[in-house]
């Protein structure tokens, strides 16, 4: 299987008359194959590299490949420096087509709209610390050396009064947030149906732990 490499694109063709002798069968009109290369990753098109090209005979599509272009000494029925310039020219003409950065822009794409995910949950996040509310999931970070193996757990919060706050955490917690962001949707789900099972006994709090443990998501915003 290829994962990564360099895909060759047909951008245009010029018909170029005058063009030096076919070694095959004699006519002068050839046609210019431009192709694009573009660097891939699992066939999706990233970036584009440079550009070759090649001449294929009109007549009988004998083709002269790109090093042979530049390089050729063939039989000459226009001024070869001539000749050679302009398909240099031709060469550069095509604009590269925008397929050509397609896995560029997804991965941009995807970048951005995390991007502005994160900075979205930092302001809920801030805005719940000030002002903490009743019937909240929340996923936090546990500090400590006790927890460093599985940090991350959720929390129930069941109810605040004055200073403390009744608290649900869950039974389950792991090492990766994103495993505990679905623990804790499922588990706000079965909560939300009386079914506890997924959470410890509530304990009571000071409703300043929060600055102790890091608050990372809201679910149920
Ligand atoms: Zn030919």
């Amino acid at each position: 299987m290829i994962l990564y490499g360099v895909q060759f694109k047909n951008i245009s063709t010029y018909e170029i008359k005058d063009c030096f002798s076919c070694v095959e069968c004699g006519q002068t009109t050839h046609h210019l194959h431009i192709y694009q290369r573009v660097a891939h990753i699992y066939h999706i098109p990233f970036f584009p590299l440079g550009r070759i090209c090649e001449l294929q005979c009109a007549h009988c599509k004998a083709v002269t490949e790109h090093k042979a272009i530049f390089s050729k000494d063939l039989e000459q029925t226009k001024n070869a420096q001539e000749l050679s310039n302009e398909l240099k020219a031709l060469k550069k003409t095509p604009r590269t087509p925008w397929t050509c950065y397609i896995g560029l822009a997804i991965v941009l794409a995807i970048g951005s709209i995390w991007g502005g995910y994160s900075y979205h949950n930092s302001l809920l996040v801030q805005e719940y610390l000030n002002q903490p509310k009743a019937s909240k999931m929340l996923i936090v970070k546990l500090p400590g050396k006790e927890f460093s193996q599985y940090p991350y757990t959720f929390a129930y919060i069941d109810s605040i009064e004055e200073e403390k706050m009744m608290v649900y955490f869950g039974r389950i917690s792991s090492t990766h947030q994103s495993n505990s962001s679905k623990d804790a949707k499922l588990a706000l789900e079965e909560f939300k149906k009386g079914d506890y099972h997924r959470f410890e006994d509530p304990i009571l709090v000071a409703s300043d732990w929060l600055n102790d443990v890091q608050l990372m998501e809201i679910i149920n915003k």
